[in-house]
């Protein structure tokens, strides 16, 4: 049946791939709109736009030819046609997505997708920063993952040993308090738990934990 599952919360608790996890687990469809504002945010990039013009980068990203698949076990982000999914987590990318994440129209272009691909879903798990808040008021469960800023710190770190991106934990703490304050300060849609969401903490939690703790909020 129908089933419409909220996941908010900041960088490095697992969130992404513990979202994808509890979809295939629920026979869900996944949408990770984080992607989508990531494919705006290098769309911004190649057409070369100040990043401070937020004029120039709503033009920018009007009309984006964004295509994204909500298959869980199978990831499709494209740009015009092209598969970036790789480039679309690379540092430049990164670094330049709050800027592009606060310009209004470029919110409510995304914003009106995600509800669309929602509603033609029926049974999805979508992942954010505002989908409990603003995208999806009438969700029914909402879950705001939390974890200390050290523990976030710590995951993203070990990823980057993992993935060969280095090591420097202190580097990566800085970058996620600086991303923290960023995207909870902001003056449109800042990251803050829904009123009815269930916080669930995942400091102390391994993935396989929090699977199980969040198939056992929403099924409940
Ligand atoms: O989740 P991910 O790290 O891919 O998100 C990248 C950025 O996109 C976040 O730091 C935030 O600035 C922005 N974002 C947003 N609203 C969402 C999802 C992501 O503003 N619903």
């Amino acid at each position: 049946g129908e089933l419409v599952v909220a996941m908010d919360g900041p960088s490095g608790t697992g969130k992404s791939s513990v979202s994808r996890r509890l979809a295939q687990r629920l026979e869900a469809r996944y949408l990770d709109t984080g992607a989508m504002y990531r494919v705006a945010t290098l769309r911004a990039l190649r057409s070369g736009v100040d990043l401070g013009d937020p004029v120039a980068i709503a033009i920018a990203v009007k009309d984006l030819p964004l295509t994204i698949g909500t298959d869980p076990a199978r990831e499709l982000i494209a740009l015009d046609g092209e598969d970036v999914s790789a480039e679309i987590r690379g540092n430049a990318v990164t670094r330049a997505v709050s800027a592009v994440s606060a310009v209004p129209e470029v919110r409510e272009q995304l914003v009106a997708l995600q509800r669309e691909m929602t509603t033609a879903a029926g049974r999805i798990v979508v992942e954010g920063r505002d989908i409990g808040t603003v995208v999806l008021v009438d969700a029914d469960a909402k879950i705001y993952l939390t974890a200390s800023a050290q523990a976030r710190a710590q995951r993203r770190n070990q990823q980057n040993i993992a993935e060969g991106r280095g090591d420097d934990y202190e580097a990566v703490l800085a970058d996620v308090q600086r991303r923290d304050t960023l995207d909870s300060t902001r003056a449109v849609s800042p990251l803050r738990p829904a009123a009815d969401a269930i916080l669930v903490d995942t400091s102390e939690l391994t993935m396989e934990q929090t699977i199980d703790e969040l198939y056992r909020v929403v099924a409940e």
